[in-house]
């Protein structure tokens, strides 16, 4: 495998999982697809968690609901129906994560007027076809909510992805260099949710966050040099703050949590916090959201993904989870299924390829007894990143990486 230490000063930074900032994220470029920011009535919250949230709420979620969630899943996509108060049922998805639609019919059957939402998930930016779905829920007067966090851009048939469902939501974190950030947009109701500002403390944070992420990568090193004393000030700050607004619990003994200036959907849990159901994202996440080349996001992403397709094709051991892109795709990360998915992830972490197993904590309770394909995704899905921010050598290394960790697992090496 390449060795590290020999390489551009750059790629001995740790390689990011998430777009970083970098100039990749803006300029321009030819192409692009639908976005969720298009024409649609949107709200820029902190996460799409709650996002989730806000849209089942909006369609009236309450006490002894169900809602139905695909049985693949994150599991940051159950409890904002549980905020609600509603019950959450998953249904089976098809091997390639596609909703199965007799499952859900069969579901419907069964408990009637109680489900009144559903939620369908575009999962790593493959758009389905919806339209069936929609008809079920037409038929039964049930909600639809488009699960974009994947998605941010996409269509399919002429068809932009997050225009079938009543609402849909997006995880800009997933897309975008930045901190915090989630979308909820409607093309076919009025939202009726109004947003504040969540304070200095938080604006402050969200912009700090995603400067250092990009500088702990390596990016915008000139940037680094000189806000490298104000951050250093800002942590002591930060330190002397902590400090103070965390006082023990005189009773307990127990430090309270501290007062939370971001969310916690920002530091990869899966916990859904109320406080944040009526906050704004913050300027420095509505900036670059603004300023971003989408068309440059998109090109990108593809491109990167259609190299790992050719660097990947014919490693022993593995296949990717699709056999193509198509045209309305922008992808997340490119999902690789791998036979021994234990070992080979051990060794990508082992060597620093950063790597997501989506799917493989799914909410307890669902087992192979509620869709088998859904572990069988969990336990195999290797997602490997395809993000803008990837800089040419970084995506070179990246491939022969991978490639012979994949050969030497596969050779019992
Ligand atoms: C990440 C994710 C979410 C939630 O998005 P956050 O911005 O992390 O709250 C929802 N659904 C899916 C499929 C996701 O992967």
């Amino acid at each position: 495998m390449p060795p590290r230490n020999d390489l551009p000063p750059v790629l001995r930074a740790p390689i990011p999982l998430a777009p970083v900032l970098s100039g990749a994220t803006f300029g321009s470029a030819a192409a692009t697809l639908p976005s969720l920011l298009d024409g649609a009535d949107v709200r820029l919250v902190t996460s799409g968690r709650i996002a989730i949230g806000l849209a089942l709420r909006a369609l009236g979620v309450g006490k002894d609901d169900i809602v139905l969630v695909p049985a693949y899943h994150s599991p940051s996509m159950v409890p904002p129906a549980h905020w609600c108060g509603a019950e959450v049922m998953f249904y089976r998805v098809q091997p390639d994560t596609a909703p199965d639609l007799a499952a859900i019919a069969a579901l419907v059957e069964r408990h009637g007027s109680r489900v009144k939402a559903i939620l369908a998930t575009h999962f790593f930016g493959f758009v389905h076809d919806l339209a069936p779905l929609r008809a079920l829920c037409d038929r039964h007067g049930i909600g639809l909510v488009e699960d974009c966090a994947h998605c941010f851009f996409g269509t399919r048939a002429g068809v932009p992805a997050g225009s079938t469902g009543d609402y849909a939501i997006g995880s800009t974190m997933k897309f975008f260099p930045m901190y915090e950030g989630g979308v909820l947009a409607s093309r076919r109701h009025r939202l009726a949710v109004t947003l504040r500002g969540a304070g200095a403390g938080f604006e402050l944070k969200s912009a700090l966050n995603a400067l250092e992420a990009a500088f702990a990568h390596g990016r915008l090193p000139v940037l680094r040099a000189a806000l490298a004393l104000p951050l250093y000030v800002k942590d002591r700050l930060w330190q002397a703050l902590k400090a103070r607004s965390t006082p023990a619990d005189p009773a307990t003994q127990v430090a309270t949590p501290a007062s939370a200036l971001a969310p916690t959907s920002s530091d990869s849990s899966f916990d859904f916090d109320a406080r944040w159901t009526d906050k704004r994202s913050s300027w420095f996440s509505r900036t670059v959201l603004r300023r971003a080349s989408q068309a440059r996001i998109v090109t990108l992403r593809r491109r990167h993904y259609l190299e790992w397709q050719a660097a990947l094709a014919g490693a022993p051991g593995c296949r990717p989870l699709f056999d193509a892109l198509p045209e309305g795709v922008c992808p997340w990360v490119f999902p690789l299924l791998a036979d021994q998915p234990q070992i080979v992830a051990a060794r990508l972490l082992a060597a620093g390829v950063p790597m997501t197993r989506f799917g493989a904590t799914l909410w307890p309770g669902v087992d192979a007894g509620v869709c088998a394909n859904s572990i069988a995704l969990g336990q195999r899905l290797i997602a490997l990143p395809c993000h803008q921010a990837l800089t040419d050598p970084e995506r070179a290394w990246l491939h022969a990486t991978v490639r012979a960790v994949l050969a030497d697992c596969a050779a019992g090496a």
